[in-house]
């Protein structure tokens, strides 16, 4: 199956997103959260890509054990960081070998203490230059690219960025999904001038339900999206009680789900962060991956 096809059907495409754990512990606690997950019959499963290149090995190892266990679509993430074209190339022929279905064609983030992303020689410095070079020379991949409802941390302002998400998908990426955000006027805004500036491609909310107010202020100060105050103000009332952080996390999360499919998404990305418990919550309390057809009959 393509991958824009996922996003064509009457289902709402449910993806799931891990990372590489860094211990064996981390490893068995993947495999059995996803196997809860998988009773959701999501589309497919991602992987992540360490910062820097630094588990390039595991990335593919993981994902060939996803497809392999539970036969299953997956996609290996990608990032141009400290990887010369051919060492990305080595990587594309490793996954095409392993049956990876799609790529995650990412840019990626400069070194930590780095304010710039630099190349290496031979390396590329944008991510639509590595979705081209996919297209090219590695046709069988599916590839999704990254983009900002909030606007990317770098970028000049807001339009630049949405040009540079349109070379991205002019040179070959058949979806987009999205950096978490919580408010979900701000996807819908990102949507519209997606949708104006001529990228007629599925735009998938990518979506972290929080469990723990320490982590999301760490991940969004990291990657650059802002919390509701109104939201923040809730979570921080269950300092010390982190059940009451995840029920507050994963009602805000609920809602943002449920008001994004009644509104068109055609899939929901989930930052499952290795975990099951909250996005398992969401997606029984909205009866996904099938609400769609629940939503459009009573619109009729
Ligand atoms: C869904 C998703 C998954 C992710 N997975 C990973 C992962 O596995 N590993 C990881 O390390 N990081 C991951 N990231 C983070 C990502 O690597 C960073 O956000 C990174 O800073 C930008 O990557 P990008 O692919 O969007 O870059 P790009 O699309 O290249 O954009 C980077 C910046 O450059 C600008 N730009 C883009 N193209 C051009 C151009 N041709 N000329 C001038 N300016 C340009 C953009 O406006 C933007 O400001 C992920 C992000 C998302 C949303």
């Amino acid at each position: 199956m393509r991958l824009r096809e996922f996003y064509e059907t009457n289902d709402v495409a449910v993806s799931l997103e891990m990372f590489p754990p860094k211990s064996d512990d981390g490893m068995v606690g993947l495999f059995e959260n996803l196997k809860e997950l998988m009773t959701f019959h999501p589309s497919y499963v991602t992987c992540t890509y360490g910062a820097g290149g630094t588990t390039r090995d595991l990335t593919l190892d993981i994902v060939e054990r996803i497809h392999n266990e539970f036969s299953i679509h997956v996609a290996a993430h990608l990032t141009c960081v400290g990887a010369t074209v051919d060492e990305l190339r080595a990587y594309l022929r490793d996954a095409e070998e392993r049956h990876v279905d799609f790529i995650m064609a990412l840019r990626g983030d400069p070194p930590k203490g780095e304010k710039e992303f630099k190349p290496v020689p031979g390396g590329l410095t944008y991510a639509n230059e590595l979705v081209e070079l996919i297209r090219k020379e590695f046709p069988g991949f599916g590839i999704a690219v990254a983009g900002y409802p909030e606007t990317h941390q770098e970028a000049l302002n807001r339009s630049v960025d949405l040009e540079n998400l349109k070379r991205k998908v002019e040179a070959g990426g058949e979806v987009v999904v999205t950096q978490l955000f919580y408010d979900n006027d701000d996807f819908y805004r990102f949507r519209d001038s997606c949708e104006a500036n001529g990228i007629d491609v599925p735009i998938v909310p990518g979506i972290l339900p929080v469990t723990s107010v320490k982590q999301i202020k760490r991940i969004s100060s990291l990657c650059g999206c802002k919390l509701p105050p109104d939201f923040l103000a809730r979570l921080e009332a269950q300092e010390n009680n982190p059940q009451g952080q995840f029920d507050v996390g994963v009602y805000h999360a609920t809602h943002q789900v449920e008001d994004l499919v009644a509104r068109g998404c055609p899939g929901i990305h989930f930052y499952c962060l290795n975990k099951s418990r909250a996005v398992a919550t969401i997606l029984r309390a909205l009866a996904l991956p099938s609400i769609r057809v629940h939503h459009q009959q009573k619109a009729q």
